[in-house]
């Protein structure tokens, strides 16, 4: 007998590294629980995708040929896409109907609320997509449902949120207090919410066990189901075969050099720096934290774009050959599950915050904006596996004594600070077990696919 159709998820991430990682994620996971699954991303991000069976597919934003920037401005770019996007990704699930695998879902990133609306006027049905913290994420929610107000000042702090110490200016998304320095992202993170009452389900990429009281506490407010973390199976299970990457690279990666370097040195011995992929440090944060690397005892590798470089110190990259290595991109994932890494500097990207936690490695949080805040404090107060750098509050930037401090604070003897390193290796079996088969995280995910199956019926 021939199988009953189980469904096709078209997968539609914002065509950037933090959001295309963790949705191709998750149509590799799909994928792997035997779904066919195909991913919408702009021209310009094509051929940055490749994952064994998964279908890449093009969409416009109305930049084809260089996208984000290309545009005059974010609204201009995020409302270029909700038109162009709307219209092409309307084209490509017609295009799909009359084969053998119509599309049946659209999950896309929550940052295009208009997804939905196509996937309704197509008869199909729609998920969003939420990158961020689930924390991040309801107090966000909390902001469109009138609950908390927009610029929240002093005065309304601290803001407290279920099982999560009391969150201070500090500690919340940085669009929140000083909502007039990105207009056009803030509306964007509130549009999130707009028509969330019609999708038939809601994903976030995080895990129930990471935070328990945060997800019991929003209930109806936001109520996602939680799949994640969406890392790499191999990093989680500790193979050293099958899924070794996201599958996905906007830049290309030098790892080969960095693992050869690594290799040189002791275990848990040097301190890995990234700032992810959008972060624009100004010359004099380079400065601080190029000379804090050099005056620490430890050994480093940080990734600093090309573009990035000429932000150095005079001199800097020759002086520190034998204790540094500077790239502009690695698999990060690769880098983190090296045994000699034993520090991760870190912007606190979600999926940067959620890899160092999977992988088990202690962080030093330097949060520069957005939801970044907020996992810097989760990173030091809820789940103690690092420390968040403290701002010089003259200069407004982190001063290379602070982060020696930080470093010395982490790095013990060579090896982890005991607490820090039992907290992680505490986390990454945590975030193994929900993946895992008949974890909270796979559930869900099967939860999915059963009702999917119920609709292709
Ligand atoms: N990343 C990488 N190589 C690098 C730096 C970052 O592969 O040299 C990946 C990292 O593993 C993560 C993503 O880029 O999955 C960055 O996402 P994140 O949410 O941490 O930060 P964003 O770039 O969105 O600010």
């Amino acid at each position: 007998m021939e199988k009953a159709y189980e469904g096709h998820v078209l997968v539609l991430p914002y065509p950037s590294q933090g959001h295309i990682n963790p949705l191709l994620q998750f149509a590799k996971r799909l994928v792997s629980k035997g779904l066919k699954a195909t991913i919408a991303t702009t021209h310009y991000t094509l051929s940055s995708i490749s994952a064994p069976f998964i279908t890449v597919e093009p969409i416009s934003d109305g930049f084809d040929h260089g996208g984000f920037a290309q545009a005059q401005s974010a609204d201009v770019f995020l409302e270029s896409f909700k038109s162009n996007g709307s219209r092409t990704l309307t084209q490509l699930i017609k295009k799909h109907q009359t084969t053998k695998n119509p599309i049946t879902c659209v999950v896309y990133d929550s940052f295009f609320p208009w997804a939905l609306e196509v996937a309704k006027e197509n008869g199909i049905l729609g998920a969003p997509f939420f990158t961020n913290s689930a924390a991040v994420s309801s107090i966000f929610s909390r902001i469109h449902g009138g609950m908390l107000r927009v610029p929240v000042r002093l005065e309304d702090c601290p803001v407290v949120l279920p099982g999560v110490p009391p969150l201070n200016l500090e500690d919340l998304p940085s669009f929140l207090n000083a909502p007039e320095s990105y207009p056009a992202y803030l509306k964007m993170k509130l549009n999130q919410f707009s028509n969330l009452e019609k999708a038939d389900w809601i994903f976030c990429n995080s895990f129930r066990s990471l935070e328990p009281e945060v997800v019991k506490g929003i209930g109806e407010q936001w109520s996602a189901k939680l799949i994640g973390p969406m890392v790499p199976s191999a990093y989680l299970d500790g193979r050293i075969e099958g899924d070794k990457g996201y599958g996905a690279s906007l830049w290309k990666p030098l790892n080969h050099e960095c693992t050869k370097w690594l290799e040189t040195k002791p275990q848990n011995s040097v301190i890995y720096v990234s700032f992810g992929s959008m972060v624009s440090l100004t010359q004099q944060e380079m400065e601080e934290i190029a000379y804090g690397l050099q005056e620490s005892r430890f050994d480093f590798l940080w990734v600093v774009k090309d573009s990035e470089t000429h932000k150095l110190p005079k001199g800097f990259l020759e002086s520190t050959k034998e204790k540094g290595m500077i790239v502009n991109w690695c698999n990060q994932l690769e880098i983190l599950a090296h045994s000699s890494v034993g520090c991760f500097v870190t912007h606190c990207g979600w999926n940067s915050t959620l890899e160092g936690l999977s992988l088990g490695v202690p962080m030093i949080g330097v949060p520069k904006w957005a939801d970044q805040m907020t996992d810097a404090k989760f990173i030091q107060d809820v789940w103690g596996v690092g420390v968040r750098v403290k701002v010089d509050s003259n200069i407004g930037i982190v001063k290379r004594e602070e982060l020696v401090s930080c470093l010395n604070k982490v790095m013990n003897e060579g090896g982890k600070s005991l607490q820090m390193e039992k907290n992680a290796g505490k986390w990454k079996e945590l975030a193994k077990e929900a993946i895992s088969e008949g974890g909270s995280s796979d559930i869900a995910i099967d939860e999915f696919l059963v009702a999917l199956k119920g609709f292709c019926i």
